[in-house]
């Protein structure tokens, strides 16, 4: 009823500014907005919209009653359980047990506070401690207090703390405890809770003696005599415009300032009079501890409440604290924590007034009233005079709404699931039965085309109005099973989505239907969706999504980064992103990525989903009709879900979060746990070290990723995911400096974490001038070995030497056939230098024996080089063959022998030719070669490919060496070269 209240007031006030705003095609946009209730960080926002987080037992919480709360600086929350204490970093409990600090195991604590100097008091049954760098300390232990318990502490502007005891008040500075009790003007000393106001007074609730105050060394009652409306009190809270509010376990809330007292009972709004805890959050707002009625927010004047009817775990609250991410963290009586926090998104359903929560489809109308459709609970108008609810009494066919249109007079089309349509215009309803015509009860899409035409989409196919009547379309090629989607292009196509059928085209009367065979990712569509451009994007039922441009389809599927392959509706916000939901949440897709992706220019899209986990009361969407979304005129979104309309504000998301703080929690080494310091220094060796850290935040410590940097191990940053540890099983000795960073979004990442240098110590074998010695050593052993190895050959190779011989005569054979493979040049077929020289060398001493002549010509190919360099090397290799080929044709006679001598160079060996027949076959070469006419680019001598050769001719005798006979000849070519190359010279 609140919410209404809070709606019919908002859409009052937005009431002038709805008139005569324009109709807009799908999505139905009017200038309007969401109900600022529904909204996120709105502190007047509908406790049912808050999300609810429990931790008990089975969540590593020491107890189910929870009795103390305190958020300390370092961002824990410490939390005070009947068995102990824990603290919490929003996603684990870290316990202490007797080894820390016997007082405190299993014990149950009662109040914890930290002071200015970060120590935290912990008040116990038996005394006070304080917790400081990781130690226990007992406080006020000198006797006087008797093992009473603490309850409560505070700090006075004066840095004293003050401590609530069951036998009176302590005060404790500088090691100095002093004690107040009855005697001293209290009215008992069975005391509860403690506050200093904004004037420095100390304000004390007792148990039995009213709330108490203490200023300029005075204490001063307040008790039922002089207005106070309660003995028992229970807890004290000061006011920033000063004086304090007080809690009461059975006369109310209670205001005091400047001697003015103001109660707030149940006769004011509260659900109880029977108090436990105040606190104030960061919006001013004061959050209320109840005993048997839950949590209560004051706002102005107005009270709230939220109880286990509306999901909290508990309705005896024993403790209640915010903190500075906007929390409420409640401790209950036997359920354990609870966290109340806001949600993410808005959820409008049954506790909101709606009168069934399965939501199928939702219309945003010209007029500004938003159309819910509920399958069960018939039609849900809400405008400015609230919600009302339309059903069979008002003449629809069925409680079971299905779909949504409104045609172009304004009335208002409904589509139901089991008695086919009606037409609701000023109150009065039209229905559309089969006995209308229409082809099925079930009726899924209502659709007015830019014609005026109004088609509707059933369970067995598709009819449009004619008349009073609808006309089944039995037109081959016509959808005939189920219909989710109608839409019209705006080349005036009429496109009909259906669950089995593939996609229909309707245009001149005749139907073509695209199916999977046309690369359609599935026959089942349940989405629709025209873009600006043009494109039309179509759902599928799990598969991803299909872009059609043009006669171009393109996929985008789960794996090509898509959060979801269900898509039950299409929804682009005003950002450009595309907004699709489906059977576990809803996702957020940039168009652009979208289009990149299917232009094949990105490889993965990137889609950020809100589900499980994301206050959404039901994941599952409305889908299988039309229409499953809208948008509101203020560019809300509206989804309609199996528990509520989900209103989303796209602007505001929550994993929009600043990257938190990464603290280091624990370093161990080889399990041992050391101190926390930026330096870290670990004996030689194989150590395990082990770090755990956290996210500074308890808000968002579930949603939390990290990533770290071990400098000197990798560079690279390694993804730790939700990893809150990172060990190194055996580090090397060396330096290294470790960064742990964290993220929300696992975008923007954390920076500045902390550093933890760690230095590992070398063994003294592993220090420089250890391995100088090892090295020396190393190569005096070296040398012993390598001298031993000497001798130990030579003896073998006398043995070897023998051996030799023996086999040398039965390899002969084989070496003949293995030289002769060997005797080839590859590149050219010619006998190689090797085999050159082997026949010179022979052909000199037969001729010398003979007395017979001997003429070798050289020849060189002119300007190769160049020629490689114009033509590249290949093209050279194959000239090389071609003038190796003109050598091979000149060798005619037998003992001819053309060999290739180097590079581009050969030789012709004729043994018993005369000088003037060898110049004459040097010539026949030189022209042979001319006549190939191999394009020479860059010859300063000719456009072809020629040589430059060298004859000599002799008689070898006593004086004269081959050495000598080829220089000769390498002059003479030497000569032709300086002479002008291309030619041939002796
Ligand atoms: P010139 O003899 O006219 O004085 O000039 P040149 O450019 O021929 O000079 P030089 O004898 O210095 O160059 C020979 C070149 O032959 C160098 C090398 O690039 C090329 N060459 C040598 N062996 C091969 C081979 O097997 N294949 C190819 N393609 N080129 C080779
Ligand atoms: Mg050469
Ligand atoms: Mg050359």
């Amino acid at each position: 009823m609140r919410f209404l209240l809070a709606w019919i007031y908002m859409v009052a006030l937005l009431g002038a500014g709805l008139a005569g705003a324009a109709v807009a095609a799908q999505p139905a946009v009017v200038p309007a907005t969401l109900p600022a209730v529904l909204m996120p960080s709105a502190p007047e926002k509908a406790l049912s919209q808050f999300r609810l987080d429990g931790w008990q037992i089975e969540q590593g919480l020491p107890q189910n009653a929870v009795s103390a709360l305190a958020h300390t600086s370092d961002g824990y929350l410490w939390v005070g359980t009947l068995g102990g204490l824990a603290r919490f970093d929003g996603a684990r409990f870290t316990t202490f047990d007797a080894s820390e600090f016997a007082d405190l195991a299993s014990q149950p604590v009662l109040g914890l506070m930290q002071d200015a100097q970060k120590n935290l008091w912990i008040g116990h049954n038996k005394g006070a401690a304080i917790y400081r760098d990781g130690k226990f300390k007992p406080m006020f232990s000198a006797g006087q207090l008797g093992d009473q318990r603490v309850w409560a502490f505070a700090q006075a502007p004066d840095g004293a703390v003050w401590a609530a005891t069951s036998n009176g008040l302590v005060r404790w500075a500088k090691g100095v405890t002093r004690y107040y009790r009855e005697a001293d003007g209290l009215p008992t000393d069975r005391l509860r809770a403690l506050a200093f106001d904004r004037d420095g007074v100390l304000w004390i609730a007792s148990s039995g003696g009213g709330l108490v105050s203490f200023s300029g060394g005075r204490f001063t009652v307040l008790n039922p005599a002089s207005g106070f409306p309660h003995l028992q009190v229970r807890s004290v809270l000061a006011d920033p415009a000063g004086g304090v509010w007080a809690a009461t376990a059975g006369g109310g809330l209670v205001r005091v300032k400047d001697g003015k007292i103001k109660v707030y009972t149940v006769a004011d709004g509260l659900p109880t009079d029977q108090l436990t805890g105040i606190t104030r959050d960061q919006h001013g707002t004061l959050w209320i501890g109840t005993w048997g009625s839950g949590v209560v927010r004051m706002v102005g004047e107005h009270f709230s409440a939220i109880a286990s009817g509306g999901g909290l775990a508990g309705d005896h609250i024993w403790s209640i604290h915010t903190d500075h991410e906007g929390s409420v963290w409640v401790g209950t009586w036997v359920s354990g924590l609870v966290r109340l926090r806001d949600r993410a998104f808005g959820v409008l359903g049954v506790p909101e007034g709606l009168s069934h929560d399965n939501v199928r489809s939702v219309l945003h109308g010209r007029n500004g009233v938003t159309w819910l459709a509920t399958a069960g609970g018939g039609l849900n108008r809400v405008d400015a005079a609230g919600i009302t609810v339309l059903g069979k009494k008002d003449g629809l066919p069925s409680e079971e709404i299905s779909s949504l249109m409104e045609d172009r007079d304004g009335a208002l089309w409904i589509g139901s699931y089991t008695g086919g349509a009606a037409r609701l215009l000023q109150g009065k309803v039209t229905v559309y039965g089969t006995a209308q015509g229409m082809p099925s009860s079930e009726v899924r899409v209502l659709y007015q085309d830019r014609q005026g035409v109004v088609w509707a989409g059933t369970q067995s196919g598709i009819a449009r109005l004619d008349g009073k009547v609808f006309a089944p379309l039995r037109t081959p090629g016509a959808p005939s099973g189920g219909v989710s989607s109608i839409l019209q292009d705006k080349d005036g196509n009429l496109w009909f989505g259906t669950t089995g059928e593939g996609l229909a085209r309707y245009r001149d009367g005749v139907f073509k239907t695209l199916t999977a065979a046309d690369g359609l990712l599935s026959n089942w569509i349940m989405s629709l969706y025209e873009d600006k451009a043009g494109t039309l994007w179509i759902g599928s039922n799990g598969d991803g999504l299909n872009r059609m441009r043009g006669q171009q389809l393109s996929s985008i599927r789960p794996a090509d980064g898509l959060w979801d392959g269900t898509c039950l509706s299409i929804l682009e916000d005003g950002q450009g992103y595309f907004w699709i939901s489906g059977n576990r949440g809803f996702h957020r897709v940039a168009r652009s990525e979208l289009d990149a992706f299917a232009e094949g220019r990105l490889a993965r899209v990137s889609s950020a989903g809100f589900g499980p986990g994301d206050s959404l009361r039901s994941t599952t969407f409305a889908g299988g009709l039309q229409p499953t979304s809208a948008m509101d005129g203020a560019g809300n979104l509206l989804l309609p879900s199996a528990k509520g309309l989900v209103l989303v504000d796209p602007r505001h998301l929550p994993e929009s979060g600043q990257p938190p703080a990464v603290r280091l929690e624990r370093v161990t080494v080889n399990g041992a746990v050391q101190p926390l310091a930026a330096q870290l220094a670990l004996p030689p060796g194989p150590v395990t070290l082990a770090i755990q850290y956290r996210a500074e935040t308890l808000l968002n410590a579930e949603r939390a990723r990290f990533r770290y940097q071990m400098e000197g191990l990798a560079p690279r940053w390694i993804d730790a995911g939700e990893n809150r540890e990172v060990s190194f099983p055996a580090l090397a000795h060396g330096s290294y400096r470790l960064r742990v960073a964290a993220s929300i979004d696992g975008k923007s990442w954390s920076e500045g974490g902390p550093v933890l240098a760690i230095t590992v110590q070398p063994f003294f074998y592993e220090t420089f001038w250890f391995a100088g010695l090892m090295l020396s050593a190393l190569a005096a052993g070296v040398y012993l070995l390598f001298r031993l190895r000497v001798r130990h050959l030579r003896i073998r190779h006398a043995e070897m030497q023998r051996l030799v011989a023996e086999k040398t005569e039965a390899l002969k054979q084989a070496n003949e056939h293995l030289s002769r493979l060997s005797f080839v040049d590859a590149l050219t077929g010619l006998a190689n230098r090797r085999r050159f020289d082997e026949v010179l060398n022979d052909e000199w001493n037969r001729a010398g024996r003979n007395n017979a002549p001997l003429a070798l010509v050289i020849a060189d190919i002119d300007s190769f080089k160049s020629y490689n360099d114009a033509l590249g090397h290949q093209e050279g290799d194959r000239c090389l063959a071609a003038v190796a080929a003109v050598f091979a044709s000149q060798a005619r006679r037998a003992g001819d022998l053309a060999a290739r001598y180097g590079g581009e160079e050969f030789v012709l060996l004729m043994p018993g030719m005369a000088q003037a027949a060898a110049l004459a076959v040097a010539e026949e070469l030189r022209a042979a070669c001319e006549a190939l006419a191999i394009s020479h680019p860059a010859s300063p001598v000719s456009p072809v490919v020629t040589l430059s050769l060298g004859v000599t001719v002799c008689v070898p005798a006593e004086g004269k060496s081959i050495n000598g006979f080829i220089l000769e000849a390498d002059t003479a070519l030497y000569r032709a070269k300086n002479e002008g190359r291309n030619r041939v010279c002796a």
